[in-house]
């Protein structure tokens, strides 16, 4: 059976769950090895196993870590030359993306993004499930050309626990001049306050125009934090400069597919939704019944976000106890 890449997405030995997502979708295509860029891989082994890596290639370097993405496509190209996998899977993030156009243009193959689903199509080629134009049509395809290259979003595949035996590799991270051209000078971790990350959080709460102020966005937060969820922003929010832009979901912010995303006081434009719509389950509190949000809710509040929040909150806390 072919081997299947997937380029793992980690923090300090630390496998992100998209990569647990990533193996699910390599199982269904071939067989699930993965490619570690970096220290830490033995730290991650084990949840590597746990989700099915056959195999760990490894490429241990500090030049791996230090000069953002241009390595890694390096090095998955080689490894696609040298293994002749059946695809290439990295995560729909920013980076993955990046890594992905990249390892498309180095290896003269087809390149997917944005895909929700991935499984294996006519001739075992996996065939991807996209949502384009902010989710209002569903596109499935194909690579035609060399290897398929996809960027499959985070949250999108429900990771299945399925062992491996993760054994590790070594391969060489031979970097090129031109892979050198720019480099991580510094890392400052954003004070999270312990919520999750946004783009890989279960429950995403978040808050639009409709709050009114910085200070009235805070009970997006105090939502968020009983209900363990990141918080997310429209950008009329980040534009007026009551939340941070990492925050801002949507067409030019983050793309999030969490099981429940709750927006307060946000009127739905396309731009939004385009970062959204392929949530789970979607909750919106808005006072405007005819608002844009309502037309792809599952659940929907009409009424004060002020009056409504304090009361979810209320019953939150009384089912907690
Ligand atoms: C090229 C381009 C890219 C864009 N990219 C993005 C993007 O990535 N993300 C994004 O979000 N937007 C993006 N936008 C902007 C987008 O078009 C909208 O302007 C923006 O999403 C509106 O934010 P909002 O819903 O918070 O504000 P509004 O559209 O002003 O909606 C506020 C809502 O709050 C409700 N409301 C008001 N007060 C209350 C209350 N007390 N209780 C309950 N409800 C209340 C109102 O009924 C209204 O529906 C982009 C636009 C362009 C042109």
């Amino acid at each position: 059976m072919a081997e299947v890449l997937v380029l793992a997405e980690h923090a300090d030995g630390e496998v992100k769950r998209v990569t647990c997502e990533l193996l699910t979708a390599a199982a269904r295509l071939g067989e699930p090895a993965v490619v570690w860029a970096g220290p830490g891989a033995e730290a991650g082994r084990e949840r590597l196993a746990e989700y099915g890596a056959a195999r760990v290639y490894v490429a241990d370097s500090a030049d791996l870590a230090d000069y953002v993405v241009a390595p890694k496509a390096e090095l998955l190209a080689a490894l696609v030359a040298d293994k002749a996998p059946a695809a290439v899977l990295v995560a729909g993030t920013a980076e993955g993306k990046e890594v992905a156009g990249r390892l498309a243009v180095k290896t003269e193959s087809g390149v997917l993004t944005d895909a929700v689903d991935l499984v294996a199509g006519p001739d075992g080629h996996p065939l991807a499930t996209q949502a384009n134009f902010g989710g209002a049509i569903t596109v499935h395809s194909l690579v035609r050309q060399g290897t398929p290259i996809v960027a499959v979003r985070p949250n999108a595949i429900q990771p299945v626990a399925a062992p491996g035996a993760a054994e590790i590799t070594a391969v060489p991270a031979v970097l090129s001049e031109a892979a050198r051209g720019a480099r991580v000078t510094e890392r400052v971790t954003a004070a999270r306050g312990g919520r999750p990350d946004l783009t890989e959080a279960q429950i995403v709460v978040s808050g639009g125009r409709g709050t009114g102020s910085e200070e009235g966005f805070k009970i997006i937060e105090k939502l968020a934090d009983a209900l363990g969820a990141a918080v997310g922003a429209s950008r009329a929010v980040t534009d007026a400069g009551w939340y941070p832009h990492q925050f801002q979901v949507g067409q030019t912010g983050k793309t999030v597919s969490p099981q429940l995303y709750v927006a307060v006081g946000i009127s739905g434009a396309i731009q939004h939704r385009a970062g959204m719509q392929t949530s789970k389950t979607i909750m919106a509190v808005n006072k405007d019944p005819e608002a844009p949000i309502f037309e792809i809710a599952d659940f929907g509040v009409v009424g004060d976000l002020f009056t409504v929040v304090p009361q979810l909150l209320d019953e939150i806390a009384a089912r907690k106890n």
